[in-house]
């Protein structure tokens, strides 16, 4: 059975797609999307060797060999024109790895109309990546699993303009407010809290009070956003 996590990645890619799922480690969700018919063919891009193999395993012993193809590449290598992929999922990795791969080779996005990305951290560089190069906020997602928390960033092509505070919450998060996204960055405003206290002891270099200029900024953007009930 698939994760939480990744069934919310898999519920936003369009039903008949081709999708390349870059860093796919075993190829639960190519497997998962071509097992429920949502995907037409998949691609399940690897750069580690290891998580390689587990895919072409996985993908053998669920016999989608001829819908899936398994690549050892990195990133965005994993796909040339001719695949015409419309669809890409990035997930389980940092917010600025996602971008980088996604930077390293853009011409492999021009056949793409939906990205969906699920970044562990830092979702705000995706988000600021998108307003650079045309792509916009079709919908988010926040869920917990194991204790953790997950973010899902859906993107379209498109223009998009965004707010310092909805480049680092989400706009559609932040219009919803869910109990998961107030956990999430009220811990987040606790550990800012703390780095701002462990700052106090050191000695007030230009660095230091920058950060903590910074971390102050931050603490009382989000806190506002917290408290204000709509
Ligand atoms: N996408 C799966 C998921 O969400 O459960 C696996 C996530 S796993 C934590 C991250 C995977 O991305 C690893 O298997 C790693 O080898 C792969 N990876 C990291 N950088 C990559 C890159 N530049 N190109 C392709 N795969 C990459």
């Amino acid at each position: 059975k698939l994760s939480k996590r990744l069934e919310t990645v898999a519920s936003f890619v369009p039903t008949g797609a081709i999708i390349a799922d870059i860093g796919s480690d075993h190829a639960y969700l190519p497997c998962y999307l071509i097992n429920k018919k949502i995907a037409k063919k998949a691609i399940a891009g690897e750069v580690v060797k290891g998580p390689f193999e587990s895919a072409v395993r996985q993908v053998r012993e669920e016999g989608l060999i001829h819908k899936i193809s398994v690549r050892l590449a990195d990133g965005l290598e994993a796909i040339d024109e001719s695949d015409k992929v419309d669809a890409i999922t990035i997930a389980g990795m940092g917010g600025p790895l996602i971008v980088s791969i996604l930077e390293n080779k853009p011409s492999a996005l021009d056949s793409v109309t939906r990205l969906i990305l699920q970044p562990n951290i830092h979702a705000k560089v995706i988000r600021e990546w998108a307003i650079k190069n045309n792509w916009a906020l079709l919908d988010e997602v926040i869920l917990e699993e194991d204790d953790k928390i997950y973010e899902v960033l859906v993107l379209q092509r498109g223009e998009m303009e965004l707010s310092e505070v909805e480049i680092l919450l989400g706009k559609h998060l932040l219009a919803e407010k869910s109990e998961v996204f107030i956990k999430k960055w009220q811990k987040e405003i606790e550990n800012w809290e703390r780095v701002l206290t462990s700052l106090d002891g050191a000695e007030p270099t230009s660095e230091i009070l920058a950060k903590r200029g910074e971390l102050l900024h931050l603490i009382d953007l989000v806190k506002g956003e917290l408290h204000n009930e709509n």
